[in-house]
């Protein structure tokens, strides 16, 4: 939903419901051309692919001619908040890769927030395997292999086999070698609102102004009502980290509640949450660069973002990958 002119218009996946390409001509918040653009850059991201590696995002849309107005309306606010890279430096090929995705499949959002993933994943193991609140502090070798990790509460796990899913920093320390890329910050100003201020489940666009630090916004518990505080509904409000408006929580209501010609003091701030390293930097080319670790230890492997590109279905397909080669017949003991 584009939001921030004269009245809130909204854009639709036409492959999910045709008439909305209708819809998105006539609204022309997006020139047509650029509409035009995007369903060959759609077609594009079907592809073989390959050369797109070499290319930021932004580099990408220049080359396929997209207007200036296509990057503050959509391309800075949606893919630069996906990306979490509003500059859009991020590899063209990552950028693609999403693309591909919000043409073919939904966006959602769990019911009971992101942990129900891992509330899932762990209930389907004896509680006794699983500890929390341990940090790792270092890998213990002997004879050259893995044989345990030792935690900061000074708890020693043997094991054969460790796969280290932590963040590439931690995944660096832990190693003792690479230097970690460097990361994409994120922050979120979280309000209870009196009431919603639309129906449906949109992501609201600002066109992305110097002056302003939101990047997009969304009354989330329009999509997941079970996140909402009790009697009210929840905004989420992605700012960009360092802009010098993202701290301030009063000046963020008011610019949402002025999209929809609402009094800002019927939203309350609830939260502000920064996440100095949301994912690691993906520059063009960064899948060929070589491991910052170099050749792991017999019985080590790394998982997650430090191995693979950063989304949660790709960390999940990655944690998988390692798991398996742990528990495959011919490792088991
Ligand atoms: C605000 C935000 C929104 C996002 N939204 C999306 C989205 O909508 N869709 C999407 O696909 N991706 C999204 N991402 C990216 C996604 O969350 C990451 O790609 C994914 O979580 C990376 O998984 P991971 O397992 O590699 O690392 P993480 O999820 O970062 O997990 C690493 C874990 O290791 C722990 N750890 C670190 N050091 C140690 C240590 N020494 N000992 C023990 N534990 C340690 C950390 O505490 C952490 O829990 C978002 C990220 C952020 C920050």
């Amino acid at each position: 939903m584009f939001v921030g002119g004269v009245r809130p218009r909204c854009l639709e996946n036409p492959l999910r419901r045709p008439p909305a390409l209708l819809g998105a001509l006539r609204a022309e918040v997006i020139p047509k051309a650029d509409l035009l653009r995007l369903l060959r850059l759609v077609a594009t991201s079907f592809g073989p692919g390959g050369a797109e590696e070499n290319f930021s995002t932004g580099a990408l849309l220049r080359r396929y001619g997209f207007s200036e107005t296509f990057f503050t309306r959509f391309a800075r606010p949606f893919f630069g908040g996906v990306l979490l890279d509003p500059e859009l430096r991020t590899s063209a090929e990552v950028f693609l890769g999403y693309l591909r995705r919000f043409v073919t499949g939904r966006a959602l959002l769990p019911a009971g927030g992101i942990g129900s993933l891992a509330e899932q994943l762990v209930s389907r193991i004896p509680r006794d395997m699983v500890r929390y609140d341990m940090r790792a502090e270092a890998l213990q070798f002997a004879e050259g292999k893995v044989c345990g990790v030792r935690f900061a509460n000074g708890v020693f796990l043997a094991g054969d086999e460790v796969i280290l899913a932590v963040d590439e920093p931690a995944a660096c320390r832990l190693l003792g070698s690479g230097r970690p890329r460097a990361a994409l910050a994120t922050a979120v100003h979280y309000f209870a609102a009196d009431r919603p201020f639309y129906r449906g489940a949109w992501l609201c666009l600002p066109p992305r102004r110097e002056t302003s630090p939101v990047l997009h916004a969304a009354l989330v518990s329009n999509a997941a009502p079970s996140l909402a505080p009790r009697g009210a509904h929840l905004w989420s409000v992605t700012v960009l980290p360092g802009h010098p408006r993202a701290t301030d929580a009063e000046w963020v209501r008011a610019e949402v509640a002025s999209w929809f010609g609402e009094d800002p003091r019927s939203m309350r701030s609830l939260a502000f949450i920064e996440v100095p390293y949301a994912v690691p930097e993906q520059l063009p080319g960064f899948r060929r660069r070589p491991s910052p670790w170099g050749v792991l230890s017999p019985g080590v492997q790394v998982a997650g973002d430090a191995n693979c590109g950063a989304s949660i279905d790709a960390v999940m397909a990655n944690g998988e990958e390692a798991a398996k080669k742990v528990i495959s017949p011919g490792r088991l003991k």
